[in-house]
């Protein structure tokens, strides 16, 4: 019997050493995933404050649309980050160092003493494509991280060559008629008097016919297309003249104006019909401010659905990446200049006296009844969940929706008996621009 207790001892052990081995089995994957769940909103979380506090205009991808390089490690990489000014790319483990030891595109610095400016170069994945402007033959066709990009002038070099590239002076380039160099900036900053003469007194460097470009996006109109445009933009000019209206409003935006010479600035404005409303708006505003010499003239790259305004003037219905950005900034260098009448229209309220009139400002037509209230809807909806409203059929899906609703309720019937249009004051003129090439 005492064999007998000790076997079953013995089995009562291996029982508990197989159930605590299950549980263990079962736990550590358990407690692995619960351990990375927890980790990796912390990275991002450290991550997002990183980009925020950074120089570089870093954007994060899951994965790089073209074979890729760490600028840091020399490492081909799937995911990562990049900055959208300057280009470099850099895996999860060495953003922190890139950001520390590279430095961006500067929005503004002082040139040499002697007033020049040299080539700013970052290394490795240039664009696809590329030549090298030394010996003309095709650049960063190589597996590795190589070869040179001037973030300015968009120049690129081998690596064996830039030693025996003999011009080291950038001239920014193709587009050097449109960016605003970083030198001009800085002289501005320092001037102690801050007038227009003054200012044109330092364009006299940029060059003649130089005609600075603001580029405004409305990220919310249209595809993602926004962010798209916002990051080439930023890669082909001085980033400070790139704004995205989500995050500063136009008239804020329009300011960057009253520091460039005057009559020389032009406003591209990337988003629908509305977003070259609030834009039009803003300039009214600073005409009330007395800033009518630096007002802008504007150029419209129609994005997402309504862009009656856009189609007139020859820009057409809708920009999906048809063409190049370089192509677009070709497009308005050669546009010519039209007028445009734009209109204040008022709004009173037929039996309340004492309502005050609403003021509008309309730029192409204005419109009452079931298509305001369904143009109106759609706004007011795709203001609540923006985020919906990513994609043009949706957008077109969502149109259809509110169109068919109000042919049910009806609730713009009898709208003549309601309502009286009288007169339209025309407010000004606003100079546009046209596209000239049909
Ligand atoms: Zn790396
Ligand atoms: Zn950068
Ligand atoms: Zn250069
Ligand atoms: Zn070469």
């Amino acid at each position: 019997s005492e064999k007998h207790k000790r076997q079953e001892s013995t089995e009562l052990r291996e029982e508990w050493t197989l159930l605590l081995w299950t549980t263990v089995a079962f736990l550590v994957p358990v407690l692995i995933t619960l351990w990375c769940s927890f980790q990796r909103p912390k990275r991002k979380v450290q991550l997002k404050d990183l980009f925020r506090k950074s120089k570089h205009g870093w954007h994060y991808t899951d994965l790089f649309n073209k074979p890729t390089y760490c600028c840091v490690c020399s490492q081909p990489i799937l995911q990562g980050a990049f900055c959208d000014c300057c280009g470099i790319c850099a895996d999860e483990e060495c953003i922190q160092r890139a950001d520390r030891i590279l430095s961006c595109k500067e929005i503004m610095t002082q040139s040499q003493t002697d007033g020049r400016f040299y080539h700013q170069w970052v290394r490795g994945n240039v664009p696809l494509a590329s030549y090298c402007a030394e010996c003309k033959q095709q650049c960063g066709n190589q597996p590795k991280l190589c070869d040179y990009r001037c973030v300015w002038c968009q120049t690129t070099v081998h690596d064996d060559c830039l030693s025996s590239l003999n011009d080291d002076l950038c001239d920014l380039g193709e587009f050097r008629s449109v960016i605003i160099p970083p030198h001009y900036l800085y002289q501005v900053n320092k001037l102690r008097r801050r007038h227009p003469d003054e200012y044109s007194k330092l364009a006299a460097v940029c060059g003649s016919g130089w005609t600075p470009v603001l580029l405004l996006a409305n990220t919310r109109s249209g595809n993602n297309m926004g962010e798209v445009l916002l990051g080439e933009f930023r890669t082909l000019l001085n980033p400070v003249q790139v704004f995205d209206l989500s995050e500063l409003p136009p008239s804020k935006a329009l300011q960057l104006c009253t520091l460039l010479p005057p009559g020389s600035v032009r406003v591209l404005v990337c988003g629908g019909d509305g977003t070259v409303g609030w834009v039009l708006d803003a300039i009214d505003t600073m005409k009330l401010k007395g800033q009518d010499q630096f007002i802008p003239l504007v150029t419209i790259l129609p994005l997402g659905t309504g862009n009656d305004l856009s189609n007139s003037l020859g820009w057409g219905a809708g920009y999906a990446g048809e063409i190049s950005v370089e192509q677009v900034l070709r497009n308005v260098l050669e546009a010519e200049v039209v007028q445009m009448d734009r209109w204040k229209v008022q709004v009173v309220s037929k039996g309340n006296y004492f309502r005050k009139p609403k003021v509008l400002s309309m730029n192409n037509y204005f419109s009452v009844g079931p298509d305001a209230l369904m143009a109106l809807n759609f706004h007011a909806h795709r203001e609540k969940t923006p985020s919906f409203f990513s994609s043009r059929i949706i957008n077109k899906a969502v149109y259809f929706f509110y169109g068919t609703k109000d042919c049910l309720v009806q609730e713009c019937k009898d709208l003549d008996k309601r309502i009286e249009v009288n007169i339209l004051i025309c407010l000004q003129r606003q100079v546009i621009q046209r596209k000239s090439v049909f």
